[in-house]
């Protein structure tokens, strides 16, 4: 037997266990992690798999992340931006489809306006009725964040991508006009914001790309330990997919040498999944679209057998949704969101799993308001 065969699964795991899991590579060993993490789930969330439905709203951005397609930077990408009701007729379509949530994402646009957002959050609210929102839109002023809030958004959705400021300060550069992150800063600014979005009532929703070129295991631990401390609501972990019009896609010399870089693997995904699971039991995890797109026989019925309990089945009308190309050969790029929805339910419904009723907030969220 391998030493994973014995290695502990207790959430109180010391960080030299954790990186003893991140490390393994046993199929039997990570067989036994995921069967940890999916009785931690069970315990701690039930069978239910929540759907998040996801609009992309804008594939305009003025950041230049160096991993992503859709950066100020790639000339190449027709870009369009959804209007009112456009954006009100998929949530509609959310509804219909028995969604108890809407997440509105885009790039980081300034023309998604405070109270261009703050009005369709009202109208959904109001005029739809019965949906969570939320709004995953880069790193917004203050002020914005609180017209949001005012106008009954739910949760923030926004992902630190690493919790290493060096590697952070690589990949995601700061926005034009805004000092760069001294490599040698005490947490990455998005840690901040997400401590902020709590302080403003939101139930924030963070996560990690995994196999970042240059990312090690350490990160990686750091990572899962910040997921522990900001006590968020939601932790998305998916593979790292190189862009080919992405300068991170050509960096050859940046992956972390010694046998310490972490792969773009489904296999570290999952580790990761079951890990956060563990970790921070009551949490809500999708299974992404990351490691579907990668594995797109079995990446989510995978992640969902790992300790996931959300999907986010696409919205976005057909026309706009190839232009959302943060990597490519995304899954689901060719479906309607009819397609979307019935793939996944029986996906879900093949892991004996069954589909969450109501907006699905993560028992935290009660703990953190009472
Ligand atoms: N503008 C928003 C939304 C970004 S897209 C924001 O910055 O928060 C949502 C997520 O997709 C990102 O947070 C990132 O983790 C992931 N992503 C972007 N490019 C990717 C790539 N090349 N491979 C894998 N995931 C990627």
């Amino acid at each position: 037997m391998s030493e994973g065969g014995t290695r502990s699964t207790d959430p109180a795991m010391p960080d030299a266990q954790l990186r003893a899991w991140l490390c393994e590579s046993d199929p039997a060993a990570l067989a036994r992690l995921h069967a940890a993490a999916d009785a931690a789930r069970a315990a701690a969330v039930g069978p239910e798999v929540h759907l998040r439905g996801l609009i992309e709203i804008s594939n305009a951005c003025v950041r230049s992340c160096t991993y992503c397609g859709i950066s100020v930077h790639n000339h190449a990408v027709q870009r369009y931006r959804m209007g009112r009701d456009e954006i009100l007729d998929c949530a509609r379509r959310a509804r219909e489809l028995g969604y108890g949530t809407v997440v509105m994402q885009a790039g980081e646009d300034p023309l998604l306006s405070g109270p261009f957002i703050a009005d369709i959050v009202r109208a959904i609210k109001r005029d739809i009725g019965g949906l969570a929102v939320t709004l995953s839109l880069g790193e917004r002023s203050d002020d914005d964040l609180r017209l949001w809030r005012a106008a009954g958004a739910d949760r923030y959705l926004l992902r630190f991508e690493s919790s290493n400021p060096r590697l952070y300060a690589r990949i995601h550069p700061a926005a034009h006009g805004h000092p760069a992150l001294d490599p040698a800063a005490a947490e990455v600014p998005r840690v901040g914001l997400l401590r902020r979005l709590h302080e403003l009532g939101y139930q924030a929703g963070s996560g990690v790309m995994v196999g970042i070129p240059g990312q090690t295991f350490d990160d990686l631990v750091r990572d899962l330990r910040t997921f522990q401390a900001l006590d968020i609501e939601m932790i998305g972990v998916g593979p790292y997919i190189p862009h080919p019009a992405t300068p991170l896609a050509h960096d050859f010399d940046g992956a972390a040498g010694h046998g310490e870089q972490v792969p773009n693997t489904v296999q570290m995904a999952l580790t990761m999944v079951a890990l956060a699971r563990l970790l921070v039991p009551d949490a809500n995890i999708p299974a992404t679209t990351a490691v579907a797109t990668l594995d797109k026989n079995n990446g989510r019925e995978d992640a969902l057998k790992a300790g996931a309990n959300v999907v986010m089945p696409n919205l976005t009308p057909p026309k706009y949704r190839a232009l959302y190309e943060i990597y490519p050969d995304k899954a689901c790029v060719n479906e309607t969101a009819e397609q979307c929805h019935s793939c996944l339910a029986a996906r879900i419904h093949s892991v004996g799993r069954c589909i969450g009723t109501g907006s699905g907030d993560a028992p935290k969220a009660h703990r953190r308001t009472a």
